[in-house]
């Protein structure tokens, strides 16, 4: 098995790289660099059967040789990054994803699509079940990202059902875990990284917004099990273990034994009132739902960003 992963060096990307190594596919790892780092495939970058392409997706995409997957992983995906990269972030969803699935197509590989939970928007259905159209604003600041992810799925079901391209769509939820950049924004990099330097946790609004983060690991064993599938609907990936922010940054202070105090700061523009993956769909079709709990993958990440932190 032979995969192309965009996006490859990022936070989701490198651990996906990382994972179809270990069940031994060949991966090719694309990427131009903008958000993603070297360094976060510095770990198995010499292991045989990896390589390694900087490119940019928008652009026409050239692979050499036989390609059982081609799973789209590149793009900004942070709420500070595509309010700063606007236009990079509109590209590699929308054009990106078609020069993804036209590599594809031209290959006869099953192509993976790594949508959003933002495609749901500020959700007016809770949880939210993946025949829910969503509540999006097109022209607001988050709009580039999620429009474009739309864009992307209506691009991804356009191949499938015109060209009859194997074609998956992860609805990715909240993913939190090791290599996240600290300087992301979103957030648990940010709260951890404010509780292990001593600074004030900045809390959004009053904090009584809801998210449900899952553990890098959970999600790729969802992405791997969707893969493989022939499930070609939409599938949401997230663990159902919904808290308020504000629950957040004080399960942070606990678990880091830190003393640093919570501020509160105005609310982004669009910023969603609640989020809550129903995972019934990955449950009976994937048999797929998350093992680490919060704390753990809390644990773990901590532990990651304390190394980061010492060597920072
Ligand atoms: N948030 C926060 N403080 C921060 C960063 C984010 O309170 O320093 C809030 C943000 O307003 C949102 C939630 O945390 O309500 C999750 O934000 P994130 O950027 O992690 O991802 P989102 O789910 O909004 O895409």
């Amino acid at each position: 098995m032979r995969s192309l992963v965009t996006g490859g060096t990022g936070f989701i990307g490198s651990h996906l790289c990382e994972f179809l190594l270990a069940r031994g596919h060949e991966v090719v790892c694309m990427d131009n660099l903008l958000t993603g780092a070297m360094d976060n495939i510095a770990g198995f970058s010499a292991a045989p059967g990896f390589s390694f392409v900087r490119h940019d997706v928008t652009e026409y995409i050239r692979v050499e040789g036989p390609l059982e997957y081609v799973l789209h992983f590149a793009s900004p995906a942070s709420p500070r990054d595509y309010l700063e990269m606007p236009i990079q972030t509109l590209k590699v969803g929308a054009l990106g994803t078609h020069k993804a699935l036209g590599l594809a197509k031209a290959k006869g590989a099953t192509f993976l699509l790594a949508s959003t939970s933002e495609v749901y928007g500020d959700p007016e259905v809770h949880p939210q079940r993946e025949e829910y159209w969503g509540n999006v604003n097109p022209i607001g600041p988050r709009g580039v990202y999620d429009e474009a992810k739309r864009f992307g799925e209506a691009m991804t079901m356009a191949y499938h059902r015109f060209h009859r391209v194997e074609t998956r769509i992860a609805r990715i939820f909240n993913t939190y875990g090791e290599r996240m950049r600290l300087q992301d924004g979103r957030a648990i990099p940010a709260f951890i990284t404010q509780a292990l330097t001593g600074r004030p946790l900045t809390v959004y609004g009053d904090g009584s917004q809801t998210r449900s983060f899952q553990y890098i690991s959970d999600l790729v064993e969802g992405i791997w099990r969707l893969m493989q599938s022939r499930v070609t609907e939409p599938v949401n990936i997230g663990n159902p273990q919904e808290m308020t922010l504000l629950e957040l940054a004080k399960k942070i202070l606990r678990l880091s034994a830190s003393s640093s105090e919570i501020v509160f700061e105005p609310l982004p523009e669009d910023d969603p009132k609640v989020r809550q993956p129903d995972i019934t769909r990955a449950r009976t079709l994937l048999g797929w739902e998350p093992r680490i709990d919060v704390d753990e993958g809390l644990r773990r990440t901590l532990a990651w960003f304390r190394a980061r932190l010492a060597r920072a």
